[in-house]
């Protein structure tokens, strides 16, 4: 039995993790569960799966310790947004296999994160369902041999709408996500795109790309989870319906792959798969997570922290839809940039960014 700690266990991410444990009652044993404010739900998986031990975030002294321990063989961390970003490390710095949802932490500090990682000689699983594609369809190839990878997005509620036609839209419509049923900040992400925008920097630090590398297009059936695009011009794509339920299954057993409780194709039904470019007048976040690429240093924490505080104002009603892109782009611009950030100098940023959007009107 593989021993387990699930991070964000009370999440959309951590509640389908747990959905897959079920299916598979003889070979996982849960060791530790965390939650934040959804105590009731914490206390209801804690009855289920006895765990050795679980709490919230910031009760659990010495989580290292915790995750160093024998019998844990893999940590899923699904906590939103760079709270996240201690436990990924914590994780690594166990050496254990990371399944990683939490896409922040690498945003953040994924340089620090690698460093880390091959120190300790650490796995790094992505949940994250365009990298799990990704890295299923570079499953014996070389790494050199790949071209560019192509990121699919399903576009959100939003796709196709022009700029002139998103100033003025509501909460509700932008939470309402065409084909994935997420947490409120990454369907939030999805709306702006900014969620892709996270994800080209997550796949740079995961599979070890250049700037150049790494593109996106649109797809809104959210069936082609992503493509690798080889020197020799083949394309490798890996496809299923929108179950986070599949790559989470990956991760926890990579490389193997048994018949799980994700959802299937279904071959009568499927007709016809679309691909357009992005309008990125309109939708500008992946324009920012470009100069990130490029730059590196301090700019993932600035943008991916304006980018939290600026959803969480949006979400209260103090902030417009644009405006979201907007005050991270404002952020990126005058923020005092560090080219090699140590862990203290990328939190001190993160802060500065978040206050930066807290005062910006
Ligand atoms: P969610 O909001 O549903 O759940 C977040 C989890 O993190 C909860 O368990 C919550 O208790 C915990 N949490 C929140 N704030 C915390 C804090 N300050 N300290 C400790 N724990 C905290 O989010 P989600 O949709 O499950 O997303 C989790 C992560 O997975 C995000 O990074 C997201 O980008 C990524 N992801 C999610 C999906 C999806 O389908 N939901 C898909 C791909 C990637
Ligand atoms: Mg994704």
């Amino acid at each position: 039995m593989k021993g387990i700690v699930i991070l964000g266990s009370t999440g959309s991410i951590g509640v389908n993790t747990l959905d897959v444990l079920a299916a598979f009652p003889d070979q996982f044993r849960v060791i530790g569960l965390t939650g934040h404010r959804n105590r009731e739900l914490l206390q209801q998986q804690v009855e289920r799966w006895q765990p050795a031990w679980h709490g919230t975030g910031d009760q659990l002294e010495g989580l290292v310790d915790r995750l160093q321990r024998p019998e844990v063989d893999l940590v899923v961390n699904a906590i939103v947004g760079s709270a996240g970003l201690r436990s990924t490390l914590a994780a690594l710095e166990a050496g254990k296999t990371v399944a990683l949802a939490n896409k922040e932490s690498l945003v953040v500090a994924g340089d620090l994160a690698v460093r880390t990682l091959q120190k300790s000689g650490a796995k790094l699983l992505p949940i994250d369902s365009e990298h799990s594609a990704i890295f299923q369809a570079i499953q014996g190839n070389r790494t050199r041999d790949i071209e560019r990878v192509v990121l699919t997005a399903s576009g959100g509620p939003f796709r196709g709408r022009h700029r002139n036609e998103l100033s003025s839209v509501s909460v509700e419509d932008a939470l309402n996500h065409p084909t994935w049923r997420m947490g409120r900040k990454i369907t939030i992400d999805s709306a702006t795109l900014m969620n892709k925008a996270l994800e080209m920097i997550e796949a740079k630090w995961l599979f070890d790309l250049k700037a150049e590398q790494i593109d996106m297009i649109l797809h809104p059936e959210s069936i082609v989870h992503s493509f690798v695009e080889y020197r020799d011009g083949s394309v490798m794509a890996q496809l299923s319906p929108p179950d986070m339920r599949l790559p989470i299954q990956y991760a926890l057993f990579h490389p193997e792959r048994p018949a799980g409780p994700a959802k299937r194709l279904n071959w009568q039904t499927l007709k016809c798969l679309n691909f357009s470019q992005p309008d990125f007048e309109a939708f500008p976040a992946p324009k920012l997570a470009r100069r990130v690429l490029e730059e590196g240093g301090t700019t993932g924490a600035v943008l991916n922290a304006a980018n939290e505080a600026a959803v969480e104002r949006f979400l209260n009603g103090t902030l417009r839809f644009l405006d979201i892109a907007s005050a991270c782009q404002k952020v990126l611009e005058a923020h005092n940039f560090l080219s090699t950030p140590n862990l203290e100098e990328l939190l001190a940023a993160d802060r500065w960014a978040r206050q930066e959007v807290e005062q910006w009107s």
